[in-house]
């Protein structure tokens, strides 16, 4: 029946899209069209599209049309696909534009994307990624009537929030089957959904209005899905959306956000109750609870649902009963099946319908699955008022309960009148204000407000709805029990203090910090992020004691904190471009800078292995790639440094930038860099290996003609043949580039003065020079543990016979599932007070060990203590403090010729060591003489205690022996 019910000529955009998808990439359109109602969707594994958005608009095109997008250029594209539909009818005909839809898919997390198609260009921000801040502006029911005011009102700056995505509970053009609306409605929401990702699900408005059952102008026929499904791009397979089959969950930064579909199933005007209806229903119903079970609340701690349809509503109109007892129902399964108080009592059609209010049947089966995993809130539209809940669970108050809100306000009119008594579980009511909800959703709550169109300072509701505690402990108590087994474990072995001390602070259960190679942990108190200088400033004057994080890319516990954690993801922005220096804000990660130079034709000098880490915390430690040009840090020409006291110091050229640029974050939050850049250029990178005896041989002459060289070893202790990179600047043409793992066997590069050829195992490539040194590293996974030591760059080879030596001493013992990585990258030397490459030339020597978290302590200890304690005592090494090492502050003072300057203006900017932690400390407190004299007799004092007790236990286990034998 409901099949019939289709009168219209109804072309499936999927359909299209699989015959489209073919025919447009053989006619590539150059065709100019002009482009409108573009919006931008967020996308999803679901389909295809990790970490993805997608772009859809209208054109006259009939072929497909190539999207650019790109962070600083718009160097990628992306391919539409198109469809379109028309209705035939006697009364009323309709053809829509050719929609296009291009997907852009494993975008960077909260990172501005420029994009352009045909005359249109634009941009927009990714989302946050998993478990971080992320804000949403969520409303129903907008129409047009007031549409630039509730725009207005979604993008606008709300409390230091700007939306990272927009969410619409239902009810978008109001068509109602008349199409020409939507194509106005689209083109005037065009500037906020083009540049702010949005999701949404249908209203009824979408669904059941018009064609026969409710309708304004009769011409016009049943939307049924329609419009929405061709325009709106959501998330939704093919077959769903040929099935109408619109329900889906994304997750949104720190949000699991799922959409469902209050009117599923209901095709046509009577189907109510039939297979098709109930088999939708049945299937949304199991995609809930599946969905619900498989959310991981580290990731994502708040659960939203969003739908059209409110259930706790207390406006008069849009209700639905399944008991005489209004928001109680008494027969669940009967209620699921439609079956209404009201239809018996006042008769289909009037309030209570089952077709026009579905929510009464879908709650009787949702709550208690809301219930059972903790969802926070269910946000819907449909009533054109705003009302907010208590915590509710079956019609009373429950503090584990969910957060009901309505908030129907788009601006299509206000309905009036309420029921009475208003239930005591709502908090919040108003029908004269249009407006909308932003979502905050923070580490430790969420905090919803409604603001109404046209305020800045007032909010009419707010509420904060706190990080789930029972699900945390639940979570905790796990982790408490497995780490107690752990910890019962490691008692035997090592680190008992540490397990302990972890284990109480899960106990606890603050937020956890972890680096990389997830072997550092804390727990800091809290964990800020700034969005202005202004916001830093004062949390840096009211803070006693902070450490800022950057991308947590440093292996040793540089970071760490139990007290204030600073993470500057909110100050990623460009601040200036000239002609040979670029600014930035402290938090944007390298490979940014790194493409909004190229954009401009220019480089940074050097990079290193890979670019996620941010500008301030890759500089902070000087990292370095390899090669003629110093590290990150030796190209910083002026930086800008928040100090204890919350003021602002401007470093440039002045001695004290020296003492600035690598200082482990212990002089203050860096909140921009300005970087030196020159021209982008071209290398090839040639990689062959080499028997080591020959190896050893060549590498003099290798460095003669190559700049840029590095090598490795990947197979010790039982294969010691040696990889050489080569990295040489070249003008050859680009072909197929460096980051698609495809190489040829034949350099464009010749071999050095007296090779005859390159080895047989050489395979080079050749790219813009950032993308030969190094990648972006954004999904490297394969982890391990680092240390690197740096000595002169003459003592490279001395310093390998060495280690060599340490390698094979440990050999027997070596566990072969621990995969070895011994190598050497050449670093220039530079004039930073505390850079590894202070004033030397410097050899690089790692040692690195792929092994996850849970094993290797012991290989890790041995191979890093020895390589530290051969390179400090025969090579006067200095350690990378980013990466795993033994040093003290008197080692340190042996090695850094400016370390006393640089420990007497560390206290002079931070005079109670605001920014210092535990490792800082370590390596630049010297301890003082009396210290060292007190240390003495308290050990010997210990020592006397400890003898006491022992020798007290040892004389009662001799008696009980005694009397035992006797
Ligand atoms: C896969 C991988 C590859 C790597 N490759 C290389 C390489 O090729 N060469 C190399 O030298 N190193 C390399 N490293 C190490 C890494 O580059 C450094 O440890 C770097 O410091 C990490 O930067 P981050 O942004 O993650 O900062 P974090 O590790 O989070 O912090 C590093 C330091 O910077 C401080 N900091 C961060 N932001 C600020 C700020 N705004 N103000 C003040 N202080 C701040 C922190 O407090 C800390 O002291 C690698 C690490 C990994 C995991």
């Amino acid at each position: 029946q409901s099949r019939n019910y289709f009168i219209f000529e109804f072309t499936s955009k999927t359909a299209m899209q699989q015959t489209t998808c073919l025919s447009g990439l053989a006619f590539m359109a150059l065709v100019s069209a002009s482009v409108t109602q573009v919006h931008i969707g967020l996308s999803s594994e679901a389909v295809g599209c990790k970490d993805g958005v997608s772009v859809a608009f209208a054109s006259d095109s009939t072929s497909s049309l190539e999207v650019k997008y790109g962070v600083g250029a718009t160097d990628k594209s992306a391919t539409t696909t198109f469809s379109h539909y028309d209705i035939n009818s006697p009364n009323y005909t309709y053809s829509s534009p050719t929609f296009h839809t291009a997907m852009l898919c494993n975008l960077l997390s909260n990172t501005q994307y420029k994009y352009t198609v045909q005359d249109f260009s634009g941009s927009f921000k990714s989302i946050p990624e998993a478990s971080k801040k992320t804000v949403l502006s969520v409303v129903g029911d907008i129409g047009l009537d007031v549409i630039g005011d509730t725009v207005n009102n979604i993008l606008s700056d709300l409390k230091g929030s700007t939306p990272d995505a927009i969410i619409i509970a239902g009810d978008w053009a109001y068509a109602n089957g008349c199409h020409k609306d939507w194509d106005k409605w689209m083109k005037s929401t065009q500037a906020m959904f083009s540049k702010v990702p949005m999701l949404g699900i249908n209203g009824n408005h979408e669904v059941i209005v018009a064609g026969g059952i409710i309708h304004a102008q009769p011409e016009c026929l049943s939307e049924m899905y329609t419009g929405y499904i061709n325009r709106i791009v959501t998330p939704i397979t093919p077959e769903a959306s040929k099935d109408f089959r619109t329900w889906y969950s994304k997750d949104i930064g720190n949000i699991h956000a799922i959409f469902l579909d209050d009117y599923t199933g209901i095709i046509g005007p009577n189907n109510i109750g039939s297979d098709y209806w109930f088999q939708h229903r049945n299937q949304q119903f199991e995609f809930l609870k599946k969905d619900l079970a498989s959310v991981d609340r580290t990731k994502t701690p708040y659960i939203i649902v969003f739908k059209h349809n409110t259930y706790y509503s207390s406006w008069v109109k849009h209700q639905c009963q399944c008991s005489s007892v209004k928001f109680e129902i008494d027969d669940p399964e009967s209620c699921w099946k439609g079956n209404y108080y009201m239809n018996q009592t006042a008769g289909a059609g009037e309030l209570g319908d089952t077709r026009a209010e579905p929510h009464c049947g879908l709650q009787a089966k949702f709550e208690d699955v809301y219930m059972q995993y903790g969802v926070d809130a269910v946000i819907a539209g449909h009533v054109h008022c705003y009302e907010r809940t208590a915590p509710i669970y079956k019609n009373k108050i429950n503090p584990d309960g969910i957060t009901y809100i309505t908030v129907g306000t788009g601006g299509h009119g206000h309905y009036q009148g309420a029921i009475s008594p208003i239930q005591e579980w709502s908090k919040s009511m108003s029908d004269s204000y249009y407006g909308m909800s932003r979502v905050i959703a923070d580490d430790d709550k969420m905090t919803i407000h409604f603001r109404a169109n046209g305020e800045t300072t007032t909010l009419f509701d707010s509420v904060e709805i706190p990080r789930r505690k029972s699900l945390l402990a639940k979570h905790y108590t796990t982790c408490f029990f497995t780490l107690i087994g752990i910890w019962y474990f490691a008692m035997m072995f090592y680190c008992r203090l540490v397990t302990l001390l972890v284990v109480l602070a899960l106990a606890i259960g603050s937020e956890v910090w972890k680096n990389w190679d997830t072997r550092q942990i804390c727990y800091p108190e809290t964990h800020l992020r700034p969005s202005s200088l202004a916001e830093l400033q004062t949390i840096v004057k009211n803070s006693d004691s902070i450490r800022v994080a950057g991308r947590g890319h440093s292996f040793s516990p540089i970071v760490l904190t139990n007290q204030t954690l600073i993470s500057l993801e909110n100050l990623v922005q460009l601040i200036e471009f000239t002609q040979d220096t670029i600014t930035v804000q402290g938090g944007m990660p390298l490979h940014v800078i790194n493409e909004i130079l190229a954009q401009h034709g220019r480089a940074l000098p050097n990079v290193g292995a890979v670019a996620v880490q941010t500008a301030a915390g890759a500089t902070q430690t000087g990292t370095h790639g390899t090669g003629n040009t110093g590290a990150i840090s030796a190209g910083i020409v002026g930086m800008e440094i928040v100090v204890a006291n919350g003021t602002t110091v401007h470093l440039r050229q002045s001695n004290l930038l020296d003492a600035a640029r690598v200082a482990m974050g212990t002089l203050g939050v860096i909140s921009s860099i300005t970087f030196q850049h020159v021209p982008l250029w071209t290398m090839e990178q040639i990689t062959f290996t080499m028997p080591y005896d020959e190896f050893v041989m060549d590498l003099r002459k290798l460095q003669q003609t190559f700049e840029r060289l590095q090598w490795y070893m990947m197979g010790l202790p039982k294969d010691n043949t040696v990889t050489v990179l080569l990295r040489v600047n070249t003008t050859a043409p680009i072909t197929t580039g460096c980051w698609n793992n495809t190489f040829t066997s034949v350099p464009v590069t010749p071999p050095p003065l007296g090779w005859s050829q390159w080895p047989d195992s050489v395979k080079s490539c050749v790219d813009v020079s950032y993308k030969t040194l190094g990648r972006v590293g954004e999904n490297n996974t394969k982890l391990f543990t680092e240390m690197e030591m740096m000595v002169g760059a003459e003592d490279d080879l001395g310093g390998l016979e060495k280690i060599m030596q340490l390698h094979a001493d440990l050999a027997a013992s070596h566990d072969p599932s621990i995969q070895l990585f011994l190598g050497v990258r050449y670093v220039e030397a530079d004039s930073i007070w505390l850079s590894p490459f202070y004033n030397r030339k410097t050899a690089v020597f790692s040692t690195i060990l792929y092994a996850g978290p849970e094993n290797v302590t012991k290989e890790l200890s041995l191979y890093h203590h020895g390589m530290q304690d051969i390179m400090y005592s025969n090579y006067q090494a200095r350690p990378h403090p980013g990466k795993v090492n033994y040093f003290t502050a008197e080692m340190m003072q042996q090695v850094y010729p400016r370390f006393d300057e640089f420990v007497a203006l560390q206290l002079e900017w931070d005079p109670t060591g605001k920014f210092m932690n535990e490792y800082t400390k370590g390596l630049l407190v010297v301890q003082t003489k009396s210290s060292n004299l007190l240390t003495i007799p308290l050990s010997i004092l210990g020592g006397i205690i400890a003898l006491g007790i022992f020798s007290v236990w040892f004389q009662q286990y001799r008696r009980k022996q005694y009397y035992q034998a006797i």
